[in-house]
């Protein structure tokens, strides 16, 4: 029994000092550095190399009366797209909101805003994943005209916009509504909330679109806001901005 609490202290110890090289300077990590441990953490669980950083008992206690996550994740609540693991992350270092389809609401935007303003997150990934079921009812809502019914309707309402907005936009199939809704969440979210729009203008928080593919666990980028804005004042998508 001693024994083996040791060896899962001193496994731990050896997990911390690994996530220390990947990642050194947490506490003043910028949006480019939080964007580059996330691929980095992808690239690991991609490869089935992932180093579970800082799931020991040591950083557990470290963080019961403090957290400084490096990226606040708002993503789908499917159960094969669990946040942490697809990114090789640990304890206190990702700040996570899921509901299905990821579609927003003042609660889900609250939430981010706490995440941005009270914790100086640098990084928010908005995450959508191929074969989605929410985005799966919308689309088939939009094509037959009925409605699935009780408060999933409230999900399909927010998906359907991103249905039709695939349409217009040549994305096809199931597969271009997901990106879309992506691509679309991304650009919501300053719309609708001035402390994260400040935040972007400041270059504070950088906010990426990202979509998952289940069957190889890997994420493309779809979308990528950053501190540049247009004449009106909105972000610019950094990834078309030609
Ligand atoms: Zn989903």
């Amino acid at each position: 029994m001693a024994e083996d609490l040791e060896q899962g202290t001193r496994e731990d110890a050896t997990a911390d000092r690994r996530i220390e090289r990947v990642n050194p300077a947490r506490r003043f990590l910028t949006p480019a550095d939080a964007l580059q441990a996330i691929h980095e953490g992808n690239e690991r669980f991609v490869n089935g190399t992932p180093l579970h950083p800082n799931q020991g008992a040591d950083r557990r206690t470290a963080l019961a009366n403090t957290q400084e996550p490096f990226v606040a994740l708002f993503g789908c609540s499917d159960s094969r797209v669990a946040a942490e693991m697809i990114f090789d992350v640990g304890l206190g270092e990702m700040f996570v909101i899921r509901t299905a389809g990821q579609v927003t609401d003042g609660v889900v935007l609250g939430t981010l805003e706490y995440a941005v303003d009270l914790l100086s997150t640098p990084l928010l990934v908005v995450l959508g994943h191929d074969s989605c079921g929410a985005v799966t009812a919308a689309h088939e809502s939009y094509e037959s005209g009925d409605s699935p019914g009780g408060y999933i309707d409230d999900l399909v309402a927010r998906i359907m916009p991103s249905v039709a907005h695939a349409r217009a936009q040549g994305r096809e199939g199931i597969h271009g509504a997901v990106a879309q809704n992506t691509i679309d969440t991304v650009k919501r979210i300053p719309q609708r909330s001035p402390i994260i729009k400040r935040a972007l203008r400041e270059g504070r928080l950088e906010i990426v679109g990202l979509t998952y593919r289940l069957e190889d666990g890997r994420v493309s980028t779809v979308a990528h806001l950053g501190p540049i804005v247009d004449a009106e004042g909105q972000p610019v998508d950094l990834l078309t901005r030609g």
